[in-house]
């Protein structure tokens, strides 16, 4: 597989999903955000601009804002979802008709930089043996007339990087790596980013060292990617990103939530997995509510133990009669190891455990803790011949376990 940064981004948010898109290439109507329609439309829009000033031509602002009224009317369309209810289609076309129209003023009339290239196709290699291939678009590359190249993207995000943050970015950082290696006397180079809704240019300039980690941290990821491939193991990470999900609809973790979501209260109430959760959840809270009070009964206890003790002992008794039933009382000395239960006795306790080790008693009185014996066998780091010998002894077991969970879903997305 040739990866891009966003298959890799997509990798490192959510392998499941990188496995729904890129692996299994799972076919499901795409859903359009209003965040990736108006990012769409603004690319689009600069994209012609700059076309149009490679011709030699200079769009009027008036024209340069009509072609933005005029695709976005001609690109609208009804599935366009939007996750922020309490905003419309309108408040977001009117977004980027105002960063459009501040992008305009402020680099109005183009010349400060000779545009070289729009949706340049990068290709490179992060090693020689070209094992590692990358791939991806800038969005518009320039050159200054002192002979910096800028590899520019447009972002319509929310959030405005720090400079940190816009230091450690990967993607336009592999650009330069692609561009010098495309062209000659590219030795300055300046990433830019445009972030058009804060009318904010973030740049980052990176040196050969920093550009040789990127390389080793990229090539790291790809071969995390490509060990999630080899073995089959996509595991699903939530996040807010979600909401933006094309499968969030046959993701395990929110196949359920897509299905109640368009529910009638009553329909909602009768679905079977809501009946077993809410039946599960009851129980759960009886269980701890009753748990509370064992708690409290055995702090009770303790403290009934004690008086006891203390009036058996003043009086030499052993047993203590009540209306129902005896107490026999014994108190006897003797000793307990430190345990590492307690945190100021975990150093006597790796102590006691290496002298024990040391003196060739360990095997007699330590236990074997199975699940501890199980990870090592499933991480693969026992000796291999002990890996082998225990394999014989391995029942296939399926573990099923129900634990109640939060209900951030259903503050966020349940209105019902
Ligand atoms: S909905 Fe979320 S957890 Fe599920 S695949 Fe998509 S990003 Fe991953």
């Amino acid at each position: 597989m040739v990866f891009s940064h966003s298959r890799l981004e997509t990798f490192e948010s959510c392998a499941l999903k990188f496995k729904y898109q890129y692996i299994d290439k799972v076919e499901i109507p795409k859903r359009d955000s209003i965040e990736a329609f108006l990012g769409s439309r603004v690319h689009d829009v600069l994209e012609e601009l700059y076309k149009h000033k490679l011709m030699g031509k200079t769009w009027t602002k008036d024209e340069f804002l009509k072609y933005y009224f005029d695709l976005w009317e001609k690109e609208k369309h009804d599935e366009i979802f939007i996750v922020k209810k309490q905003y419309t289609i309108d408040d977001y076309y009117r977004q980027g008709l105002e960063a459009l129209s501040k992008y305009w003023e402020r680099y109005y009339p183009f010349e400060s930089e000779k545009t070289i290239a729009l949706e340049q196709r990068v290709y490179l290699s992060l090693d020689d043996g070209d094992r590692y291939r990358i791939q991806g678009f800038i969005d518009r590359l320039s050159k200054t007339p002192a002979g910096v190249w800028q590899i520019r993207d447009y972002k319509t995000k929310r959030k405005l990087p720090t400079k940190e943050e816009a230091d450690k970015d990967r993607q336009l950082a592999l650009y330069q790596i692609g561009i010098q290696k495309m062209w000659d006397n590219t030795e300055k180079v300046e990433l830019i980013w445009h972030y058009l809704l804060f009318d904010e240019e973030v740049k980052s300039v990176r040196s050969k060292k920093d550009l040789e980690t990127l390389k080793i941290d990229t090539i790291h990821t790809i071969q995390e990617a490509e060990e999630a491939i080899k073995t089959d193991n996509f595991p699903y990470r939530e996040s807010a990103l979600c909401d933006w999900c094309d499968f969030f609809d046959i993701c395990p973790a929110k196949k359920h939530l897509a299905l109640i979501l368009p529910l009638a209260p009553k329909e909602f109430k009768e679905d079977e997995g809501v009946v077993l959760a809410d039946r599960y959840s009851e129980l759960h809270a009886k269980r701890y509510e009753l748990k509370q009070q064992i708690a409290a009964i055995e702090e009770e206890m303790t403290i009934v133990e004690e008086e006891i003790v203390r009036y058996a002992l003043q009086f030499g008794m052993t047993r203590i009669y009540g209306s129902n039933r005896a107490l026999n009382v014994k108190v006897e000395e003797t000793f307990r190891l430190p345990t590492n239960s307690i945190k100021s006795e975990r150093p006597q306790r790796e102590q006691l455990e290496t002298y024990l080790k040391n003196s060739g008693i360990w095997q007699d009185v330590s236990q074997l803790t199975p699940a501890r014996l199980v990870n090592l066998f499933e991480a693969g780091t026992l000796q291999p011949k002990l890996q082998t010998g225990l394999s014989k002894y391995l029942i296939p077991h399926v573990v099923k376990q129900v634990r109640p969970g939060s209900t951030k879903d259903y503050d966020e997305n349940f209105e019902g």
